[in-house]
């Protein structure tokens, strides 16, 4: 399939490991260069290091958190100064913690809203105005399965990714008009450490082994097992092709068929 993205910039946020990465990693292996971040400095260089060495491909690398609205303008910055321009932004964080209501904080509400939401408008905010001057851009947003199916003790993720999903629809709907398209993709469990951090905290607070949940997991979805990072990835990649060029303001669950409803 020409996915017509050679030579695309694409910035994957949250992409030293995990679905970020695999991210960053597909769209070097679509002849795009790539700019990743991460809060690690050392992780995010050495996978930075690796895409640039297989792909042959150009990555800007830098370590910041995507919560810090100062840092996430000046990476972009840096990418439209190294690279010309942001055609592509992948919005993503890590996920909040697994916790039913009434252990919740105040403190870790705000957090997860800026980690889950905010990180999204920062980037959205920032590229969008390269993306006007070529009339052209994808933003694609990294959320999750809860955006169209609530998860039990993921009560962070259910409530915040939701303000994910009324802000794609309204990107989609105000920027349309400059060509660019905007959607979500919603992740059902995917192999990552995200998962195992997950499953930790479930088997601590029920005393079930981590590996039954994981096969607990496996087998709610139709496809009978986990997802890999690298189908979501390629999903994205589609996503920002030109054959998706009349796709925008949809959420798309990557999900074995996890979720339950038509
Ligand atoms: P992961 O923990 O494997 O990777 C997360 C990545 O984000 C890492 O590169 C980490 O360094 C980076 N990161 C975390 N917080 C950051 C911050 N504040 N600033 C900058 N970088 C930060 O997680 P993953 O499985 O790749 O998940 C990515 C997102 O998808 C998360 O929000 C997660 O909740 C969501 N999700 C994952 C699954 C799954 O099954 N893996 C399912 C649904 C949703």
């Amino acid at each position: 399939m020409e996915t017509g993205l050679k030579n695309r910039v694409a910035i994957v946020a949250a992409s030293s490991q995990g679905l970020g990465r695999a991210t960053a990693e597909a769209f070097a292996a679509e002849g795009c260069r790539v700019a990743m971040c991460a809060r690690n400095k050392e992780t995010l260089s050495a996978a930075a290091e690796k895409i640039r060495s297989q792909y042959k491909t150009d990555v800007l690398a830098e370590a910041f958190d995507v919560t810090d609205a100062p840092a996430v303008r000046d990476f972009v910055n840096a990418v439209v100064q190294k690279f010309g321009s942001a055609d592509i932004c992948v919005t993503n964080a890590g996920g909040p913690p697994a916790k039913g209501f009434l252990a919740t904080t105040i403190e870790e509400w705000k957090r997860a809203v800026e980690l889950n939401f905010m990180s999204a408008v920062y980037f959205a905010h920032q590229v969008i105005p390269h993306m006007q001057k070529k009339k052209w851009g994808r933003i694609i947003a990294i959320t999750s399965i809860t955006t169209k199916q609530p998860v039990a003790d993921l009560v962070y993720s259910n409530a915040v990714r939701a303000a994910v999903v009324g802000l794609v629809k309204s990107l989609a709907n105000e920027f349309g008009k400059d060509g660019i398209l905007v959607n979500n993709v919603g992740p059902g469990y995917t192999a990552t450490d995200r998962l195992k951090e997950l499953a930790r905290s479930r088997s601590a607070a029920s005393g079930q082994p981590e590996q039954e949940i994981f096969e607990g997991w496996a087998a709610d979805a139709p496809l009978n097992r986990l997802g890999e990072p690298r189908e979501l990835a390629d999903t994205i990649v589609w996503l920002a092709s030109e054959r998706a060029s009349y796709i925008t303001g949809q959420t798309i669950l990557v999900d074995g068929g996890l979720y339950k409803g038509l």
